[in-house]
């Protein structure tokens, strides 16, 4: 079954080259070329995955991707012109599940997109026993996080990262293979992704969060 891809973008020789090489790639493709477009678009549940253009002419994209968010878990890939730092965080703090700047490769793009998906599908079907880690307890059938019994938000690639980890504990990862363990793909050039979630991680732990840096090599979970 060909999976559907909303292309939110708002400059027409990107998307054209973008809905091509989707297609190239047995995808279907949805284009939206503002913000409310792209609203309007998300009502409709065929939608498998958004590629999200964060410089659109009527709106941020970033609250785009805030409120595609607050309705569920549906795939979103930040594609932007701006290479700030910022925007990055802010994007995989907001839940993004990969980053993309302009100028990209439409290959690497549709690449990424089959990664993501392929995630999805393995997250789907993970055996849903609750993990528990000290004060931490993880559930992944319904994705809740507790700590000291209380609730705790994480995103989901938050979720995901310390769900790989604790599942492991005791066991040293580097960055590259939780980036292939939990994006998908392995991007040396983007390993402070990681860094990123683990310092986000540790913020909404606090002293229980279970994650050890270790120097030089990469992070691993208590116990083992
Ligand atoms: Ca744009």
């Amino acid at each position: 079954m060909k999976r559907t891809v909303l292309v939110v973008e708002d400059e027409k020789a990107i998307a054209d080259v973008v809905e091509m090489y989707l297609d190239q790639g047995n995808f279907r493709t949805r284009l939206a070329t503002t913000g409310a477009e792209a609203r309007k678009q998300l009502q409709d549940p065929s939608i498998g995955l958004v590629l999200l253009d964060l410089g659109l002419p009527d709106d941020d994209g970033l609250e785009v991707l805030r409120e595609i968010r607050t309705r569920g878990a549906l795939p979103v890939i930040v594609v932007t012109a701006r290479d700030g730092e910022t925007d990055r965080i802010l994007g995989l703090e907001l839940g993004a599940d990969d980053y993309v700047t302009k100028p990209f490769s439409p290959r690497e793009l549709v690449a990424r997109v089959k990664a993501v998906l392929r995630r999805e599908e393995r997250t789907e079907t993970t055996d849903g026993t609750p993990v528990v880690a000290g004060s931490v307890r993880l559930d992944p059938t319904s994705r809740e996080v507790q700590v000291h019994g209380a609730d705790v938000e994480l995103t989901r690639k938050e979720f995901d990262l310390l769900a790989y980890l604790v599942a492991r504990p005791g066991r040293v990862l580097s960055r590259t293979q939780l980036l292939e363990a939990v994006w998908g793909y392995p991007d040396d050039v983007d390993s402070r992704t990681v860094d990123v979630h683990i310092a986000q991680l540790r913020r909404k732990l606090g002293d229980s969060c279970p994650l050890k840096t270790v120097r030089g090599v990469g992070y691993k979970a208590d116990g083992g």
